[in-house]
């Protein structure tokens, strides 16, 4: 953690002790101009990722999308969509209306293991009977509606219906699909089945989805991005810099695939041996080195290797592991969240602002900094409503932060421990012996790793918005971000310190963030739905 007040993390823990601790976890502080350096290189990779001659060797890819647009609003219609590659395979039905994407419906499709690491037939089998199932249960069958493929995996576009996979990742490596066309393998396994049938497709990357249901609600939505179980983002780029696809006006939407940032060894320096082990004991050890630093997908598999090393070096249960720390994957990254519950950070903001602890020197930037964020939150609603709070949905938000604000304030009130309670049930449910101390180091390494991946994800962040600024040639850039994904929606103050650190790293940039609800699923209907409406105004 970065600030020059004292880090609240600390306290209870013996000196000697957090001496010994930091010295393994230092390797995950990255000062502000070691993230400026990291910006640096990956500006560099941008460039190489789009030009003609240095595209094939490019560890950043920049893949084209063919998304020329965003949406102006006029999009209409019924469609179908279908999410795969985040935490569960979804199927949608999706109506686009004036100013709204409504969803309809949608159904969760669980895709076991053996799917995920089986052929590439049996997974467009089972993608083809969950879409049959879901058609069925909605009286659409006989209906043929336009569907949106959201499919998160990087791949080589080279139409809107037309995408082959450059490789797995995020788990999945199905054979024979690697090269292949998607929609391809799609279409033929509906076509297998013959009980029904689909319009014209569009494929989109997740971020593409993302960024595309925010520019329904904001037209500067222009950058989309994922931090969940896998990182990636895209963005408007200048159609005379993308050099691979034809033309020199307007823009087109570049899928960056910034996950692979590294694959080159490019980011070995700030690497330390925890990502190194994670890499290697991966299914796709060597690639996306970037991603295996930051996303959901690895994050609690980091912490585990560095409790195993701090208790190994008996700074941690008294030298004894339990069986199930040392399987991996056992420390799920949703027990990170848990254990930097947000009421732990209220604790110290309640200690500042209501002085329930007149204890003010023990508050940290990050805590400040949410209190902020919230304050600001709950004023921009009320001036968003015109004081009134007529509108629900903002009214919705309002109140249950407020609810949320008090109910922490009550439990603090009540239990000022509680925000260790989480980091005890996780080492409980891993059948740990803990004390206090214990507790209190587990949560400090927790909040290594989760502000390392913030930042680094708010470097890679920066470099986008600040590309797109020189892009423009204007001195000051104000843009959207459409975000989506489960560490940066769960995480309890991953979002802000992420906010942050990209307003250090690109000051003249003022971006706001937009959590899209149901991103990749709507924005995969709001992406057919643009396609149709260029193919209709081409028509005419
Ligand atoms: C994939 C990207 C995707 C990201 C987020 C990465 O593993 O390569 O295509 O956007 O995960 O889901
Ligand atoms: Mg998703």
């Amino acid at each position: 953690m970065s600030g020059d007040a004292p880090n609240p993390h600390l306290e209870g823990i013996p000196a000697d002790t957090l001496r010994k601790v930091q010295t393994h976890l230092d390797q995950f502080q990255l000062p502000l101009e070691k993230l400026q350096e990291v910006s640096a290189r990956l500006m560099k990779d941008l460039v190489r990722g789009l030009g003609k001659q240095t595209h094939h060797r490019a560890p950043v890819k920049m893949l084209p999308t063919f998304v020329r647009a965003t949406p102006d609003g006029t999009e209409r219609g019924d469609f179908l969509a279908l999410d795969l590659g985040g935490t569960n395979f979804r199927v949608l039905h999706v109506r686009v209306e004036e100013q709204k994407v409504l969803k309809m419906d949608s159904q969760i499709c669980a895709i076991p293991q053996s799917i995920m690491l089986g052929t590439g037939k049996q997974l467009f089998d089972h993608i083809a009977i969950c879409l049959g199932e879901f058609l069925d249960s909605q009286n659409l069958k006989g209906k043929t509606l336009p569907l949106g493929f959201t499919f998160s995996f990087p791949c080589e576009q080279k139409e809107i219906d037309k995408s082959f996979l450059i490789r797995w990742t995020k788990g999945f490596n199905c054979s024979g699909v690697e090269g292949k066309d998607v929609v391809k393998l799609l279409k033929e396994a509906i076509e297998r089945r013959g009980d029904y049938r689909i319009g014209s497709v569009a494929m989109v990357n997740d971020t593409v989805g993302t960024m595309m249901s925010c520019g329904y609600k904001d037209q500067s939505c222009e950058i989309g991005m994922i931090i969940g179980t896998g990182t990636n983002a895209c963005y408007m780029e200048e159609m005379k810099n993308v050099k691979r696809v034809e033309g020199e006006d307007g823009r087109m939407c570049i899928n960056t695939e910034w996950g692979g940032f590294g694959d080159d060894g490019s980011l070995k320096d700030i690497q330390t041996e925890f990502d190194i082990e994670v890499d290697k004991t991966s299914i796709n050890p060597g690639v996306h080195i970037f991603e295996k630093m930051i996303s959901g997908m690895y994050l609690g598999e980091i912490v585990r290797l560095v409790l195993v090393q701090l208790t190994q070096d008996k700074l941690l249960f008294e030298g004894q592991a339990s069986e199930a720390l040392l399987i991996p994957s056992k420390f799920q990254t949703k027990f990170i969240s848990d254990i930097e519950d947000f009421s732990f950070h209220l604790l110290h903001l309640y200690q500042k602002y209501l002085w329930i602890q007149p204890n003010k020197n023990q508050i940290t930037t990050k805590s400040s900094l949410y209190f902020y964020e919230k304050t600001k939150l709950c004023f921009t609603f009320l001036l968003q409503s015109g004081g009134s709070l007529h509108d629900w949905v903002i009214m919705k938000s309002f109140l249950s932060s407020m609810v949320v604000f008090c109910i922490s304030c009550l439990c603090l009130w009540f239990r000022p421990d509680h925000g260790l309670e989480n980091a005890q049930k996780v080492l409980t449910h891993l059948d740990l012996k803990w004390n206090l101390v214990d507790a209190r180091v587990v949560r400090l390494v927790c909040d290594a790793v989760s502000s390392r991946s913030a930042r680094l994800c708010a470097t890679a962040l920066a470099t986008i918005a600040n590309r797109i600024r020189a892009n423009r040639g204007v001195a000051h850039l104000n843009t959207t971000v459409g975000v989506d994904g489960t560490v940066y929606r769960k995480h309890p103050n991953f979002s802000e310190e992420l906010q942050a650190t990209v307003r250090e790293l690109a000051p003249e940039c003022s971006i706001t963030f937009l959590v899209s609800e149901d991103g990749s699923g709507k924005g995969a209907a709001m992406v057919t739905a643009v396609a149709q409406r260029l193919a209709s105004q081409s028509r005419l």
